[in-house]
C-alpha cells in the first residue's frame, strides 16, 4: 500500500513509520473479513493543521470543482474519501501522537481500511460522490435522500467501528 506522509515534522515521523509498517497486513485483514477487493487507496500521514485541506482537497479533485464546501468538516483520527484516481486516506498524525498507544494508530489504520472496502463495493464510489456534491452544494439531495444517505454511514461507521478488532490480529 502507498503509504505518504505531507508536511509530517519529524516528532510525528514514528506515526508514519508504523502506519507503513501495517498497512499491507491489515489490508488483507480488512479484505479477507469482508470478502471484497480494495480500490487503489493511498495513505497520507499529515498533521492536523492540514487534514481537513487534504480531505477537500481529495474529494474536489473527485468531482471536479474547484468550490468550497458549504460546511467544513472535523477532523478525527483518519478521513477516507474519493479523488479523481481512487481513494485516500489521511490519518491525523498529531491526535494519534497524543493518544500514546500503537493500539490507536492500529485501530485508526484498520478503521480507515473498512471505510475503504465500504467505497470499494458496486455502489460505494458514486455513493460517496453524491454526498460531497451535496455537501459542496452542487446536486442537493433530497431531504427524504439526504436521509437515507445519512442512516448508510451511520452504518458504514458502525462497521467500521466494530471491525476495529481485527487490528488485535496484526503481528507485527
Ligand atoms: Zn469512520
Amino acid at each position: 500500500m502507498d503509504v505518504a506522509s505531507y508536511r509530517l515534522g519529524r516528532c510525528y515521523r514514528h506515526i508514519e513509520d508504523r502506519v507503513a509498517a501495517i498497512a499491507d497486513q491489515a489490508a488483507t485483514l480488512v479484505t479477507r473479513e469482508m470478502r471484497t477487493s480494495l480500490n487503489p487507496a493511498q495513505i497520507v500521514v499529515a498533521e492536523e493543521r492540514d487534514v481537513i485541506d487534504l480531505v477537500h482537497q481529495a474529494e474536489s479533485s473527485a468531482i471536479g470543482t474547484t468550490r468550497n464546501p458549504l460546511r467544513r468538516a472535523r477532523p478525527q483520527l483518519g478521513h477516507t474519501t474519493i479523488t479523481d484516481r481512487g481513494v485516500r486516506i489521511i490519518i491525523n498524525a498529531t491526535r494519534l501522537h497524543q493518544r500514546h498507544d500503537i493500539r490507536e494508530i492500529n485501530a485508526t489504520v484498520v478503521h480507515e481500511l473498512v471505510h475503504v472496502a465500504q467505497i470499494s463495493r458496486p455502489d460505494g464510489r458514486e455513493r460517496i460522490a453524491s454526498n460531497i456534491r451535496n455537501n459542496y452544494g452542487i446536486d442537493r439531495l433530497s431531504w427524504r435522500d439526504a436521509r437515507a444517505a445519512n442512516r448508510l454511514m451511520d452504518e458504514d461507521e458502525r462497521q467500521a467501528a466494530s471491525l476495529e478488532r481485527l487490528a488485535q490480529q496484526l503481528t507485527l
